[in-house]
């Protein structure tokens, strides 16, 4: 590894660059997890050639590197450890295709600004990850993000139709195609979408696009039962999500769980009719609930609640499991158990995407709980996995959840990963050190 060398190259390239101690590349190099980053240097390209050229320098002096989008990433996957640090951030060409219903994109473009100019086509763009407003499509790419809209559309990986990326040998590769189906060979782009910055970088995408619905409605339903989870989601909701008491307190201050659903139209008639079963089916349930048609007044509370989680604790850990459908009652009533024995100081709340089956766990605490707070995080885990889940089904695995790793995936499995991860990155440079 020589950094002076390759430091040399990026500025014969007129690439921007910052030494890994000043102090702006600490702002860099932070994520959401604000562990403090160890960054070798900063390197900012301005285009997608310069990208490509700065990965190409640092390959030939074997120089890891990690790539960054906003560093909204829960799970420290974009934290530069001891590697240098790519930020796409200044790369936000976006072209809508709305004869082919595709979304040419650089990564450094934010989900809420794809979003917006689908929008302007009559088109939308499905993946709602809450940090919509600040995440890049790169790193969405990277970390498979969902959201509520994942009920009904998928993750990020159902709209990752074609994918740039150059890889640690330097190599830069287009795999899949700007078509809506493929069963042409093995579709790569679904295994470059999830695989953290440790396979390559991605320098473009092309993503699917549906046609938007223009009406829809919101229904908030008050202490849910398991029935109404099942019931509610055989009506086929667009998007169905959960807050418990905690996490309905915290948002609403009253102290009460509640399901919160959108219902999506393309005529006003189609969203009546869906009305009238919705609420069909809780007014004969006898439930408390109230529908309308202003995102703001029921569903705004869905989007404040990770910011505001925040305000509870120094710390935050969370988990964001994934569990068979019909075992989230049980998984429900045994953090409702747990939350009463938890020490004096520490909250809990689980709120997300209940309807496939993805509950993002918090726990709260000030510095001085730090080691309770990673054995009931342990808990937290041990439970997903006796009731069939996963640990992660949206924001990853990255650095910091890779000892639980291998609680869930065999070591033949795990093996196998490492395998194709040497075929991309022969010479471990893409992030080492995060998922395996
Ligand atoms: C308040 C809040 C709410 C959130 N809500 C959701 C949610 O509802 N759903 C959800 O899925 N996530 C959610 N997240 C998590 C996070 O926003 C997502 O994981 C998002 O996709 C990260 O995007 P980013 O641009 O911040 O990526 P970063 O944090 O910068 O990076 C994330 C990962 O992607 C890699 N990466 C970034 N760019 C590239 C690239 N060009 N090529 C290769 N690898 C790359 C990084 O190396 C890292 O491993 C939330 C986070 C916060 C803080």
């Amino acid at each position: 590894m020589n950094i002076a060398a390759a430091l040399k190259e990026l500025q014969a390239a007129r690439i921007e660059t910052l030494a890994g101690e000043a102090p702006a590349a600490f702002a860099y190099g932070a994520d959401a997890t604000f562990r403090a980053p160890e960054t070798l240097l900063v390197v900012i390209p301005a285009t997608e050639d310069e990208l490509i050229a700065a990965v190409r320098i640092l390959v030939k002096h074997r120089i890891p590197m990690t790539p960054r989008g906003s560093g909204t990433g829960t799970t420290g996957g974009a934290l530069p450890e001891k590697t240098a640090l790519l930020f796409t951030g200044r790369l936000t060409a976006c072209r809508i295709d709305a004869g082919d219903l595709i979304a040419e994109v650089e990564p450094g473009v934010l989900t809420g600004d794809l979003k917006r100019a689908a929008e302007q086509q009559g088109l939308l763009y499905p993946p709602d990850p809450a940090s919509h407003e600040y995440a890049t499509i790169g790193g969405n790419i990277a970390t498979n993000a969902g959201g509520p809209a994942s009920l009904k559309y998928g993750t990020t990986r159902d709209h990752l139709r074609k994918v740039r990326l150059i890889d640690g040998t330097g190599e830069v590769r287009e795999l899949g195609a700007a078509v809506h189906k493929f069963s042409t060979g093995y579709f790569l782009p679904g295994m470059i979408c999830g695989s953290e910055g440790t396979f390559g970088v991605v320098t473009r995408a092309w993503l699917k696009l549906v046609p938007c619905p223009p009406f829809s409605s919101f229904i908030e339903i008050v202490a849910p039962t398991p029935d109404d989870f099942s019931g509610i989601r055989l009506l086929a909701p667009a998007a169905m999500e959960y807050l418990d008491i905690r996490a309905g307190e915290l948002v609403t201050g009253s102290r009460q769980s509640y399901l919160l659903v959108r219902l999506e139209a393309f005529t006003e008639a189609e969203l009546a009719e869906q009305e009238r079963r919705f609420t069909g089916r809780l007014t004969a349930a006898g439930r408390f609930f109230r529908i309308g048609r202003d995102k703001k007044e029921i569903w705004a509370v869905r989007e404040l609640l990770s910011p505001l989680s925040y305000q509870l604790g120094e710390r935050k850990t969370a988990q964001d499991i994934v569990l068979p459908f019909s075992r989230i009652p049980e998984f429900l009533q045994w953090a409702e158990i747990l939350r009463k024995r938890l020490p004096a100081g520490m909250e809990l709340f689980v709120f997300g995407h209940l309807g496939d089956g993805n509950l993002h766990v918090n726990l709260l605490c000030g510095d001085d709980l730090a080691v309770e707070a990673k054995l009931i995080q342990r808990e937290i885990i041990v439970q997903t996995r006796q009731l069939g889940g996963l640990i992660s089904g949206e924001h990853g695995i990255g650095r910091e959840r890779r000892e639980a790793l291998g609680l869930f995936i065999d070591e033949p499995t795990r093996e196998l990963m490492r395998g194709i991860k040497k075929l991309f990155d022969p010479y471990d440079l893409m992030n080492p050190g995060k998922v395996l």
